[in-house]
């Protein structure tokens, strides 16, 4: 078994339904059936990381409803430890996914419970990863990560959505992950002072940056179903990795793998490949 990975992020309802066209102002359109999907980014790469064997524990809070018993029993169900979650007196976070015949996506998030983790919930005990990312208060996170500093735990941060963190903490960032878009709005990652930065960029893979230059590591080909998640799958996998000891460009290996079979499936926290599934996609390769 692995090193312990701690998650520190948001847990939701995914409420997704298929539209022909997004509602104008004051307008009302039909949809097709809604499914309800366990969600959020803390709890999808909690749920990414377990699937590959890793020992996780997720920090996070849901409400004392029925959203909140679902998010949790696909964490449960993935292995994570969840003894440390909030059950706060909002309700469980809720993204409402309008989905267009395009494939693009109208999200509207009700942040609810996860507005209510507190820097208290952050328990790094035994940890050798924390990766923490930013639908919770930005205090929790910084808290998070200069607690791991501390403690001498690696911390990674997937700064989405972009929030402004204080340079004490971007200091300790090894490594900051952003996606394309994200990295467009900030600029020369490394003047933001982290150790080091991986950014994701869809089907081409991910860059690796540190002061020694930019590795890019490809992401393999695979036959595309869904990228819901992908992102999330990324951040996870890496994590595990890093938690193991991998150096950063062998993780980054690792976690375009994880993050491509993740792909070819529908949905997030469904398309997340276990270990074993890992292996045989390994072996059925010439
Ligand atoms: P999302 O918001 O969908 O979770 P993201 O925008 O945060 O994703 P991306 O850069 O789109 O992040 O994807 C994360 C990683 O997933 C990529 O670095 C890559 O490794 C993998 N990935 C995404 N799309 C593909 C694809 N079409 N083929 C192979 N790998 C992919």
């Amino acid at each position: 078994m692995g090193g312990l990975v701690v998650v520190v992020g948001s847990a939701n309802a995914d409420l997704v339904v298929p539209v022909d066209r997004r509602p104008g102002p004051g307008e009302t359109v039909l949809g097709g059936d809604t499914r309800v999907l366990p969600g959020g980014k803390g709890a999808n790469t909690a749920v990414a990381a377990a699937r590959l064997g890793a020992p996780v524990r997720f920090v996070g809070a849901v409400g004392s409803d029925q959203f909140g018993d679902l998010v949790l029993a696909s964490l449960t169900g993935a292995g994570v430890d969840v003894t440390g979650v909030r059950r706060a007196e909002r309700p469980t976070g809720v993204a409402y996914i309008a989905v267009t015949p395009d494939g693009e996506n109208s999200i509207i998030v009700s942040p609810g419970a996860n507005a209510d983790v507190r820097p208290e919930d952050v328990r790094l005990d035994g940890a050798a990863a924390l990766v923490a990312s930013l639908e919770v208060p930005v205090p929790v996170v910084e808290h998070a990560v200069l607690a791991a500093e501390r403690a001498g735990v690696r911390a990674v941060v997937n700064l989405s959505p972009v929030a402004i963190l204080s340079e004490r903490v971007l200091a300790v960032l090894d490594p900051l992950v952003v996606n394309e878009h994200e990295a467009a709005g900030l600029g020369n990652l490394l003047a933001l002072g982290v150790r080091s930065a991986v950014v994701t960029r869809g089907a081409l893979g991910a860059d690796v940056v540190t002061a020694e230059g930019t590795t890019t590591v490809p992401a393999p080909k695979v036959e595309v179903v869904d990228t819901t998640g992908a992102g999330d799958a990324f951040t996870g996998a890496l994590a595990v990795a890093l938690a193991n000891g991998d150096q950063l460009v062998d993780a980054v290996r690792s976690a375009v793998k994880v993050a491509a079979l993740s792909v070819t499936l529908p949905g997030a926290q469904p398309s997340y490949p276990t270990q074993e599934r890992m292996n045989r996609s390994a072996n059925s390769r010439p």
